[in-house]
């Protein structure tokens, strides 16, 4: 079986995950080959299972939103991606290399569905079922970056909060190896070196799209982003961290 033919396969086990009970979304890991879902991934792109269930994450993130989120938006920038690409330069390349040479030059489909593919995969996999915390290098690393855990929350909230619109707050590893928070419009991400300014390795995200909390807090996002910190998963975030630095 060559890697096209064994893709093809993981992609058709993926679908029927997808449209399985809850109970085997539940289970499975973030991705059916059980590597991450990031482990360069190629086209056609396949919409990862939730690494939980859709009420996991209450009463910080909400059944119904997740599954819209998941089900709805996430599974629509997989699909208007691969439409986007096909037949372009960017068919062959793997969905890291597609956010590192798209331009505004090219179809805005592939930004933005590139970008909302990439950020949402990302997203599932920084949420946490139980309540964590962070270990105490993690913290430390943190707090001597911005002064004090409090001063990098309160930065990261200022973040999330000012995304006129749609878009989202990060927590990056700059090329320099520093701890920066950052916010990009729409579906933009650190990964894009041609269009954002302040590119990294995301190691923690925020959607601050509506539809990530306008069903539970309407237009109150500070609300949204409180709970937001009880539902990290802080293990995730370190292990990108430790990759990253
Ligand atoms: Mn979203």
């Amino acid at each position: 079986m060559d890697k096209r033919e064994f893709l093809k396969l993981t992609s058709f086990a993926g679908a029927a995950i997808l449209s399985g009970p809850l109970s085997s979304l539940a289970s499975s890991s973030s991705s059916v080959s059980g590597q991450p879902a990031f482990a360069d991934p190629k086209a056609p792109f396949v919409l990862p299972a939730l690494p939980y269930g859709y009420d996991a994450l209450e009463p910080n993130i909400d059944k119904l939103t997740m599954e819209i989120h998941h089900d709805k938006h996430h599974a629509a920038y997989v699909k208007n991606l691969n439409e986007a690409i096909a037949g372009s330069a960017f068919a062959s390349l793997s969905l890291e290399e597609i956010l590192k040479k798209v331009t505004d030059k090219d179809k805005p489909a592939i930004r933005n569905n590139g970008g909302g593919h990439y950020n949402h995969s990302l997203f599932w996999t920084l949420l946490s079922p139980t309540k964590q915390t962070p270990s105490e290098k993690l913290k430390t690393a943190i707090s001597q970056s911005f002064g004090s855990w409090e001063a990098f929350q309160t930065q990261f909230n200022d973040a999330a909060k000012t995304v006129f619109g749609s878009g989202w707050a990060w927590l990056i590893v700059t090329p320099g190896k520093k701890l920066a928070i950052i916010k990009t419009p729409n579906q933009d991400n650190p990964l894009m070196h041609n269009i954002v300014k302040d590119t990294g390795t995301p190691i923690l995200a925020l959607d601050v799209w509506e539809h990530a909390y306008y069903l539970k807090h309407q237009n109150k996002r500070p609300e949204y982003i409180e709970a937001f910190w009880n539902a990290v998963n802080w293990d995730e975030v370190e292990k990108r961290y430790n990759a990253a630095s």
